[in-house]
């Protein structure tokens, strides 16, 4: 079995987790904020908030922009659920802004067409959240510009893009966003099992995220209302959530942390072999921005359906037969039916449509042979043009 991703645990991240099991402190202890500090020097952010996973950490970074009832969040449609989910969570509604059909990712001149038509009708968005598919940046400064100009707050879902640079910055630098999220569930680049991480420069939204993340409550005299009763005093000043990861967690991301850039250089090295590799077929294969460095988490194809014979469900289930685990990342969030009952439409966002009628995520992680990769390369050709 071949899958489309996969985690790599080390001895030595064995040992880091034990260390912690054998130590005082299983949650809330030291080996929280040395993850986070981990990610901070990596990224060069000023704060780091470790969570209990990626969609906890959007939750509360819009909480933390009082996003509520009546306000709006815009996404890109081709993304995984939690992007647009954490929005209505927030009693929020929201909207989509369709994709550039050759990076996949949200669609800077699609985005300000739908500003201008929501300042006329007064509904423009309070929070847009750019998805870095695959693990490649979007066209931040384009997006930030619109930000500045239509006055809404951007959260960056970088779920796939720890590792990734955009013009020479690590993403996670926050300099054209206001938080950015990272995810370190096992597909993803980096993992603690389950977990994630907001990252922001602006002090009151990490004091936010700070409280929103445990229960809103403070013992920092400086957040309470009134004086301290006594040691023992603390106070709840929000309305917050137990989202906290755990030091066991934080212990495996900070010794996965030491491998980050090894990781997304072996991934570099697995997508030009495949590129190589599949050049002659009659695949779209991802397109890389020239001012940006990709983390890789995916590796896409799109099958040129004009070019071929076989359809792009018979590609897929002859991967699958093969034991390839490929995958599709990833179904239009607003044709779930789950949307669809908020009244979104099949034709609404074209491009995403027709971005999932020929994507297949190919096998793409660190652990990866040469052999594997040859085997999948092999068995698509003979799906494409048996
Ligand atoms: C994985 C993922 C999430 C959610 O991450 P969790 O850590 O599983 O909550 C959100 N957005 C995108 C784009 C993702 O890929």
């Amino acid at each position: 079995m071949i899958p489309y991703g996969r985690q790599e645990v080390t001895q030595t991240d064995i040992d880091a987790v034990v260390a912690v099991l054998k130590s005082v402190n299983l949650t809330q202890g030291p080996a929280i904020e040395q993850f986070e500090q981990s990610v901070i020097r990596h990224t060069g952010a000023m704060y780091a908030f470790a969570v209990s996973n990626a969609t906890a950490a959007l939750h509360i970074a819009c909480l933390a922009m009082e996003l509520g009832p009546g306000d709006w969040l815009w996404t890109a449609p081709n993304t995984f659920v939690a992007s647009a989910n954490c929005a209505l969570y927030c009693g929020a509604n929201v909207d989509f802004v369709d994709i550039d059909p050759h990076t996949y990712n949200l669609c800077p001149e699609k985005l300000e067409a739908k500003l201008i038509l929501a300042q006329k009708a007064n509904r423009l968005p309070k929070i847009v959240v750019p998805v870095h598919l695959t693990g490649q940046p979007c066209d931040m400064v384009a997006i930030h510009a619109l930000g500045q100009k239509y006055g809404f707050k951007i959260i960056e879902d970088a779920s796939h893009a720890i590792g990734a640079q955009y013009k020479g910055e690590p993403i996670g630098h926050g300099c054209y966003s206001d938080i950015t999220v990272f995810s370190f569930h096992p597909v993803k680049i980096i993992t603690t099992g389950e977990g994630g991480m907001a990252l922001t420069n602006d002090t009151k939204l990490a004091t936010r995220l700070g409280l929103l993340r445990s229960h809103g409550i403070t013992r920092d005299p400086a957040l309470m209302t009134r004086p301290m009763d006594g040691p023992w005093y603390y106070e709840q000043v929000a309305l917050g959530y137990n989202y906290r990861m755990t030091d066991i967690q934080a212990a495996l991301g900070t010794s996965q942390m030491t491998r980050l850039t090894a990781y997304i250089q072996r991934r570099h090295d697995i997508a030009k072999r495949y590129k190589e590799l599949l050049a002659d077929l009659p695949l779209t294969l991802p397109a890389q921005n020239p001012d940006s460095y990709s983390a890789f988490h995916l590796y896409v194809i799109r099958l040129q359906l004009q070019r071929m014979t076989r359809s792009h469900r018979e590609v897929f289930e002859a991967l699958r037969a093969k034991n390839i685990m490929v995958n599709l990342h990833y179904i239009p969030v607003h044709t779930q039916p789950y949307y669809q009952k908020m009244g979104f439409k099949l034709g609404d966002f074209p491009e995403a449509e027709q971005y999932y009628r020929e994507a297949i995520s190919i096998p793409m992680h660190v652990n990866l042979t040469d052999a594997e990769q040859s085997f999948v390369v092999d068995a698509l050709r003979e799906a494409i043009c048996s």
